[in-house]
């Protein structure tokens, strides 16, 4: 077996030797994916993972913009488009100074399983820009967003590819992404999601993400006959999906105990309640300042500069802020304190021998791609409400994304429980993502 998987990696390696994270989100699928199309007939000798590493389509393209001081900017853009055997290519956009071609397909790879594993019809696609949102005027964020889309326009609609947000590209940047689409296109259609409530968004969108990964944090606890009530719980980001984990943690009667942006974390002892967290909200969302400021307005608090929250002793812990920010050292951490609840909100916030490290102590450990699945399960629904021209409550949305989170949990354990009774949700999530496009990929041939 292992040969099987290292001759596969070796190919895989060859042809994408510059993609370091793409390699590890393809390496982690193949560990867990490729032992079960051997054992599987109908899926061996098809080179199945072969065709699903491979996009069907990669976009790249210059994405010129005029600063407010005069000067020409040049970034570039991008859209991978990595599967649609299942539905049109859905996934996110990244605006952020480490976006390259090895972040977005190792997202577009993830989001095709993560995709599958929602039981809605979306195929998996991924996007962005190397540029940088921070400090810029909103005029600057208009004028990259409009050129971003005056050539994204003519690859997507609403049928064939439609983009939503990801880390740096909020509310704000779909609104002026989707104006400028209109504006081409002449036409009001669903072609991103993540729109604002009065021109097609979907209630409880901006939550989705962030509340998905406590109820499928919730799920794994309820197999262990527990729950959130009283529980410490650490969580990493201070952007959408930890501001809305945190909120629901809240609500289950939990203590969230630490945020952190790209600067470092702040510790606050005392749990950052409802009015605490308005505040980071309003700090993050409208001043877009800086998470340190939270210790100015709480002194109790502290703030530590240039680290992760991972030392710090908690029961749960929600990896919201992205890609590699638990290592080794961290997960080790993590399991000396006591933690035995990993859920992430993040995509691939582990590194591969921290994950590890938490299979061994068989902890409940949650990769991103099944706990985080409700951010674009959510974008599923707004697409559904958007085509049939209505808008549902809050709560019929809230019901259909708790519903959602519980399928993939009971798909994970499907597919990942263990003859020793553990559930290995990585495999479990990982095999079930993989039979639900696979299928669909060998019902339509070789194309
Ligand atoms: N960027 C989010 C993700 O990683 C959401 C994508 C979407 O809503 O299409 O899943």
């Amino acid at each position: 077996m292992e040969s099987i998987i290292k001759g596969f990696m070796d190919l895989v390696k060859q042809r994408n030797q510059h993609e370091p994270e793409f390699l590890q989100a393809v390496e982690e699928v193949a560990e867990t994916v490729i032992p079960y199309i051997v054992d599987h007939d109908i899926y061996y000798g098809k080179n199945i993972l072969l065709r699903m590493v491979e996009p069907e389509r990669v976009l790249m393209f210059r994405v010129p913009w005029i600063d407010d001081t005069g000067e020409i900017v040049v970034n570039r853009g991008f859209r991978i488009e990595m599967n649609s055997a299942i539905g049109p290519y859905k996934g996110g956009l990244r605006f952020h100074p480490t976006v390259n071609l090895s972040i977005l397909k190792f997202l577009a790879f993830e989001q095709v399983l993560k995709n599958a594993l929602t039981t809605l019809p979306m195929g998996g696609g991924k996007g962005g820009s190397d540029f940088d949102p921070k400090e810029k005027s909103d005029g600057e964020i208009m004028r990259f967003c409009q050129s971003f889309m005056s050539e994204l326009f003519r690859h997507i609609g609403p049928n064939t590819d439609i983009p939503a947000g990801d880390i740096g590209v909020g509310g704000r940047e779909i609104g002026y992404l989707f104006g400028m689409y209109k504006k081409l296109r002449n036409e009001f259609t669903g072609v991103l999601t993540g729109k604002g409530m009065s021109w097609g968004g979907s209630l409880i969108r901006p939550e989705a993400t962030g509340y998905g990964t406590v109820y499928f944090a919730q799920s794994m606890l309820e197999t262990r006959n527990d729950s959130f009530e009283g529980k410490v719980v650490t969580i990493s980001g201070s952007g959408n999906v930890a501001q809305y984990a945190a909120e629901k943690t809240i609500q289950l009667g939990a203590k969230v105990v630490t945020l952190s942006d790209s600067g470092g974390y702040i510790y606050d002892e005392e749990g950052i309640n409802t009015e605490k967290l308005e505040f980071v909200m309003d700090l993050k969302n409208n001043k877009r300042g800086r998470i340190s400021e939270y210790v100015s307005k709480y002194p109790n608090a502290k703030y530590v500069a240039g680290e992760r929250p991972w030392g710090v002793k908690c029961d749960i812990a929600l990896p919201c802020a992205t890609q590699n920010e638990v290592n080794l050292d961290d997960a080790k951490k993590l399991l000396a304190n006591g933690c035995f609840v990993i859920s992430e909100g993040a995509n691939m916030p582990s590194e591969p021998e921290a994950v590890h490290a938490f299979q061994d102590a068989k902890i409940l450990y949650a990769p991103g791609k099944a706990s985080n699945a409700g951010g674009v399960a959510t974008s599923g629904l707004e697409m559904s409400q958007n085509s049939l021209r209505i808008v549902w409550t809050r709560e019929e949305v809230d019901q259909r994304l708790r519903k959602i989170m519980s399928n993939i949990h009971k798909n994970c354990i499907k597919y990942g429980k263990q003859d020793n009774g553990y559930v290995d949700y990585v495999r479990g999530a990982n095999i079930a993502g993989f039979v639900k496009v696979a299928d669909a990929m060998l019902a339509q041939g070789v194309v």
